[in-house]
């Protein structure tokens, strides 16, 4: 099996280049990115085919089209505060880069292509859990970008016979997400933070909860949707229902950790929903084999993983810590 995995030095994407090299049938993998926000530390040690450059590059796309049997698509800028900071090079990236490749995979004679959507397409629609055929209502740019990238997956299979399988994504965490830029997520950011004994920021009451999923499962599920080359004329869903509240991610990584987490509450952003909740029944139909990992191994996991990739903290910083032992769980006022 030569896999394309496009985004490959992003969080998910390198998790997954790791995951197919290492379960065998996946010899050949080629990666294109542009290092927009993947990072070469995700790619230490891979040996995979790294292509350069951007999914907006007709000829660096086509070279890495080049003799494939799939491609996951994940290349995007995968976050909603960029995306209203600047729509234009999110919709640029996500929409019709999504486009780019679908057209470079057509015309490759590509036999499949799976493509990274995001439940943030659901947007408005309050109801839970979201199976795939309710409403969608996007808040955000980049939710919308999201959209176009699952129809335009899902027009290609319709309009050229192109095998395609649209995921929605809920929100995925593990080891190599980044905490250190300004849009990212909030399990990295949580981490980092609490490990450095330093206050978490919370947007919003820390009562908004999320459908979280370890990166692990959601490689297995790539992998077995490339393998069996899964298509579906309709987005699925990828997450396992386990919906939790902020405050709870805090309380299980306390636990974990061993020590109170300090937390700063401000207002909440612009374009984030309040709730989030897969209906997983076309997911479980469709992947019956895989059973998730559960969310507090995976925080383990993820705790462990920045534990050894943090410098050890300088004796200053020590003495800081010290102090945060020590003190209780401080929750300063919204701004
Ligand atoms: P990420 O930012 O870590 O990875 C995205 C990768 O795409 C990066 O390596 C980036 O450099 C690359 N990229 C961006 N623009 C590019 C371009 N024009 N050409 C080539 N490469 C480009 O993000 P991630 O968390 O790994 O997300 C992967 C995919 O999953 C994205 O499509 C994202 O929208 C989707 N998604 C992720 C989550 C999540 O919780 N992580 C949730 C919903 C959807």
């Amino acid at each position: 099996m030569r896999l394309l995995v496009t985004g490959g030095a992003g969080f998910v994407g390198s998790n997954l280049v790791r995951a197919a090299l290492r379960h065998g049938g996946y010899a050949d993998v080629r990666v294109i990115d542009d290092f927009s926000t993947g990072v070469e530390r995700n790619l230490a040690g891979i040996e995979a085919e790294v292509i350069r450059g951007s999914i907006l590059d007709g000829e660096a796309l086509s070279r890495a089209m080049l003799g494939r049997d799939a491609v996951v698509h994940l290349a995007a800028l995968p976050s909603v505060p960029r995306s209203i900071a600047d729509p234009v090079s999110t919709h640029a990236a996500n929409a019709t880069g999504t486009l780019c490749v679908l057209e470079a995979a057509r015309r490759a004679d590509v036999p499949h292509v799976v493509v990274a959507s995001s439940s943030s397409v659901y947007g408005a629609n309050p109801v839970l859990p979201k199976d795939e055929l309710a409403w969608t209502r996007p808040m955000s740019p980049y939710a919308v970008s999201k959209l176009s990238t699952e129809a335009y997956a899902l027009a290609y299979q319709a309009c050229f016979g192109l095998p395609t399988l649209a995921f929605r994504f809920f929100n995925i965490f593990g080891p190599g997400q980044r905490h250190d830029h300004a849009y990212a997520a909030v399990i990295p950011r949580f981490v980092h933070a609490a490990l450095r004994g330093e206050p978490v920021v919370v947007h919003g009451d820390g009562r908004q909860s999320r459908d979280f999923t370890y990166v692990e499962t959601v490689c297995r599920v790539l992998l077995d949707a490339v393998t069996r080359r899964v298509q579906h004329a309709q987005p699925v869903n990828l997450a396992f229902g386990n919906r939790i509240e902020l405050q709870t991610v805090l309380t299980q990584l306390e636990q974990i950790i061993g020590r109170p987490i300090e937390r700063t509450m401000l207002a909440p952003r612009p374009g984030d929903v309040r709730h989030s909740q897969a209906d997983t029944g076309t997911l479980r139909q469709l992947f019956p084999d895989v059973a998730p990992t559960p969310v507090e191994d995976g925080l383990r996991a993820t705790v462990e993983w920045f534990r050894g990739w943090l410098p050890a903290p300088a004796p200053r910083e020590r003495a800081g810590h010290a102090e945060a032992l020590g003190s209780t769980v401080a929750v300063t006022s919204p701004s």
